[in-house]
């Protein structure tokens, strides 16, 4: 499949071309897929930067696959914590670490005599993981972030805070031309790509493959049926029943559209779709 945008190739060349000027990478992961959601490219994009993954949208991941990717991206000079963006969690957590990783840069400035000095970060993630919700946070009001707008690239500039902390403010829309399917259908259902490159029902499909290994409980009670009924019933045939039950006859694709619906919601539960240690 071919999904990458040529914007995109745009957005990342320019980040390249603006990497000299970043203290700090924040690297900003959707917590219900944390490996799916990661760019292959980014290790080299950051190089020997201090660099912070922060694990959004962790109000709508399972807490306990939060806290072993929390472990598990852990690196000498990478730091991991979570948030919820959208309910303003753990942004005092977020600053600080900030503050931590660009320390060495502040403290050059210092010895240079500089009397206010900044650390200037740039945010990077796939679409919709939450960077433009934390930009705003940081900086404390709605801004217009100009990578929001594909195309846009002149007037790239520097967001100012309160924190001694200035934001690159074409944030880093990055994502991995893949070859596995799985990520991609990882993408799609928690709405990181575009609908349209996938059939509904196929992510739908691979959504309940996954909860049926995963989460069965929380299958059964969006199936309205027991965990144990679910062990006789193929995937197809579930989505097919749950169609009907769902008053939609035979319109897989609306009922696969308000399933992935309630998914990206959390209805369904807190679900984490990447494992560590685990399928990946
Ligand atoms: P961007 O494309 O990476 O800039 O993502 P946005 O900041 O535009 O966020 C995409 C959507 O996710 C918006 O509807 C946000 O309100 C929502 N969102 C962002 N962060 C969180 C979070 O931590 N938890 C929840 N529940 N929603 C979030």
């Amino acid at each position: 499949i071919q999904w990458y945008p040529g914007h995109m190739n745009k957005a990342r060349n320019q980040l390249e071309d603006k990497m000299n000027l970043i203290d700090v990478v924040v690297e900003v992961l959707d917590a219900r897929i944390p490996i799916a959601s990661r760019n292959p490219m980014i290790a080299e994009l950051v190089g020997d930067k201090p660099h912070l993954i922060v694990l959004n949208k962790a109000d709508l991941a399972d807490p306990v696959m939060t806290k072993l990717w929390q472990k598990a991206l852990m690196g000498p000079k990478t730091s991991v914590m979570a948030m919820d963006g959208k309910h303003n969690t753990n942004m005092q957590a977020l600053i600080h670490l900030i503050k931590r990783a660009g320390q060495d840069k502040v403290q050059k400035l210092q010895e240079k005599g500089a009397a206010t000095p900044t650390i200037r970060i740039a945010l990077v993630g796939v679409p919709n993981c939450g960077k433009s919700t934390i930009i705003n946070r940081l900086v404390g009001h709605n801004v217009a972030i100009t990578g929001d707008k594909p195309g846009v690239t002149k007037g790239q500039s520097w967001l100012k805070t309160q924190h001694g902390i200035q934001i690159l403010d074409t944030p880093g829309i990055l994502w991995p031309k893949f070859d596995d399917q799985a990520v991609g259908y990882k993408l799609a259902a928690f709405g990181a790509i575009k609908d349209t490159i996938f059939h509904a029902d196929d992510v739908a499909l691979f959504v309940i493959a996954q909860m049926r290994q995963y989460y069965p409980a929380y299958l059964a009670k969006f199936a309205n049926t027991s965990k144990e009924a679910l062990e006789n019933i193929s995937d197809t045939d579930l989505l097919l029943a749950m169609t009907q039950n769902n008053g939609m006859r035979d319109d897989y694709d609306r009922f696969a559209n308000f399933m992935l619906l309630r998914l990206r919601k959390g209805k369904l539960g807190r679900i984490t779709l990447d494992r560590p240690n685990h399928d990946n």
